[in-house]
């Protein structure tokens, strides 16, 4: 008896809290909203759902990133082997996408990996509905116990629970490489592959997984990970963030908002490629 009780008291919490963060509120101004049809429409109010950075336009058909018109592959993924088949996105990395990501990341705002993954699970579904687990970028055991938690991962765990796709651990890092910004591409790569491996291989053998992650930056996280996975076994390795970080140049020509923390590294980034040719 106590049992129901606490199962029906659970219920109604459950609701009552999606009723008052989801309906109520837009996620990102706090505005009162009334609802709507789209996810959009449900998560934030009109002004903020009209500015968001929705990845719906031309794309690279491998990493997701936006591209400019008839370009197949943008100029990362044209002549690199990567370890994942495809990537998607369904926001491109930039206002007011940026900031709650970054609200999610480092200031304990858990709520908004609910936000993000109903996003993150309706782009799952409409590329790579075959998949058969979900899984996430792992962070060292410092870095978790640090945040207290993974935003990845606790994306994941709601996408998982929305596309009812299993989740399951299975990769770990096993070092911390934050320090890589004098690195090459390269050496960056080959720093990371080193740093993250594989757990629990049985179950992901032959299967096609889902690797969740909150940004798709240079790849090289996306890359190092889905390396161990293939060398685990996994049959396909798809990706899929809440956003991507567009090539700078694309996104001067597509008229994108820059983002707010991440312009420095985007700089950098199309430099060092630049000078490594
Ligand atoms: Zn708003
Ligand atoms: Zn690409």
């Amino acid at each position: 008896m106590f049992r129901l009780k606490e199962k029906l008291l659970g219920a109604w919490k459950a609701v009552k809290k999606e009723y008052t963060r989801v309906d109520r509120t837009c996620n990102n101004c706090r505005r009162e909203i009334f609802g709507g049809e789209t996810l959009g429409e449900k998560y934030f109010c009109p002004d903020c759902n009209a500015r968001f950075p929705y990845n719906d336009g031309f794309i690279c058909l491998h990493c997701g990133r936006s591209a400019i018109e008839n370009v197949k592959l943008c100029d990362d993924c044209a002549g690199y082997e990567w370890s994942y088949d495809a990537a998607r996105s369904p926001f491109y990395y930039a206002p007011p996408a940026d900031k709650i990501i970054r609200d999610l990341k480092y200031d304990n705002r858990r709520f908004l990996a609910e936000v993000l993954a109903a996003f993150v699970a309706a782009e799952l579904i409409g590329n790579f509905a075959e998949a058969d687990v979900i899984t996430f970028v792992p962070m060292t055991d410092g870095a978790k116990r640090k945040r207290r938690y993974n935003q990845s991962e606790l994306i994941a765990r709601h996408v998982s629970a929305r596309t009812g796709i299993p989740a399951a651990d299975v990769l770990e890092k096993v070092a911390e490489t934050d320090r890589q910004a004098k690195l090459t591409r390269k050496e960056r790569l080959n720093n990371l592959k080193g740093s993250i491996r594989s757990k629990n291989g049985a179950l992901i053998e032959g299967k096609a997984v889902v690797l969740i992650d909150d940004v798709l930056t240079t790849g090289s996280t996306a890359e190092a990970c889905s390396a161990a996975l293939k060398k685990a076994g996994a049959g396909k390795v798809y990706v899929v963030t809440a956003a991507s970080v567009t090539n700078p140049k694309t996104a001067r020509i597509l008229g994108q908002e820059t983002p707010a923390g991440k312009v420095k590294l985007a700089k950098t980034r199309e430099k060092r490629r630049f000078s490594e040719k």
